[in-house]
């Protein structure tokens, strides 16, 4: 027995650290760099690994006929739902982590793909109807939501027998049943959380280059009468949103633009002139530095207490 159908590669961990730095990356705005980032962890080595295994699935198979497998079932006798709902989903995932129940390797949320894709289309390629065309890194750190028991055999689509893996050990396992892999049933082990977060990071940065999300409640409470403390002012930027301790813009002179909120800058949702955006109090050089003309956007209050 096996733990997994083909074991990693150190290039798939060197293509992760690369992916994990780029959004590192993006996140301090250093574009470049994050472009660069990406690119390398597009490596051969690793579209190799994975494109070598997971589209002719029968070599996967060790012994066709083991004794005391099971068959798959008829049709009608399958659990209806093929597709897991999405409450299984989130627990399962909030179990595992992120990372691979089988081989271990870390992995990534097709979602936070599809922005990074959007993000750097020039080194984040992903063309869904060629493999040859899919960044390596993304392709091989695929998150799955893997029947242990295939759902032919009669497995359900529920938590006991749902577990998180990579595309390989997903599309690799196909119709097989373990026995017939030879591979060791995931369940039998604990999972083991490693403190990684899927790069979930990326997540704030979906409607950056679509429409800004609505603004929800403030992620900061400020006072109501806020009077800027020496040094400081206020600032409406329209289109403004606050996620995940920071605000977001949308595009201004060409960037999307964030800012780490603290007690030195604050930030709250606010509507000028019936647009929504977010008031931000903070000081003059934050927006220069950021290439922003901080006079143009200096807030006027409404003439009524919002
Ligand atoms: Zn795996």
């Amino acid at each position: 027995m096996r733990r997994c159908i083909k074991e990693p590669i150190p290039e798939i961990f060197a293509a992760w650290d690369a992916m994990s730095a780029a959004v590192d990356e993006h996140l301090k705005g250093n574009r470049a760099g994050a472009e660069e980032l990406f690119r390398q962890a597009d490596l051969p080595a690793v579209w190799n690994w994975l494109n070598s295994s997971w589209i002719d699935v029968k070599r996967n198979v060790v012994e066709m006929n083991p004794p005391g497998d099971t068959k798959a079932i008829p049709k009608s006798e399958r659990d209806p739902d093929r597709n897991i709902a999405q409450n299984i989903r989130a627990a399962v995932l909030e179990r595992d982590g992120y990372r691979c129940r089988y081989c271990g390797i870390p992995v990534v949320h097709a979602d936070i793909r599809k922005i990074a894709a959007k993000l750097y289309p020039e080194s984040v390629v992903w063309d869904s109807r060629d493999p040859k065309k899919q960044h390596a890194g993304f392709q091989c750190l695929w998150l799955q939501f893997d029947h242990v028991e295939p759902h032919s055999h009669g497995g359900k689509s529920s938590i006991e027998n749902v577990v998180i893996s990579c595309a390989l050990c997903n599309f690799g396992k196909d119709r097989f049943t373990l026995r017939q892999l030879h591979v060791e049933d995931p369940r039998l082990r604990e999972p083991e959380h490693i403190g990684y977060d899927g790069l979930e990071r990326l997540r704030a940065f979906a409607t950056l280059t679509a429409r800004p999300r609505k603004a929800k409640k403030p992620a900061v409470a400020l006072p109501r009468s806020v009077s800027p403390t020496a040094g400081t002012a206020r600032y409406f930027i329209p289109g403004a949103w606050i996620s995940s301790g920071y605000l977001l813009t949308p595009v201004i002179e060409g960037k999307s633009r964030w800012f780490k909120l603290s007690d030195e800058v604050q930030a709250k949702h606010a509507v000028r002139d019936g647009v929504e955006g977010c008031l931000l109090v903070c000081r003059p050089e934050l927006l220069v530095r950021r290439g922003i003309d901080a006079d143009q956007l200096l807030d006027v209050p409404p003439t009524h207490q919002e």
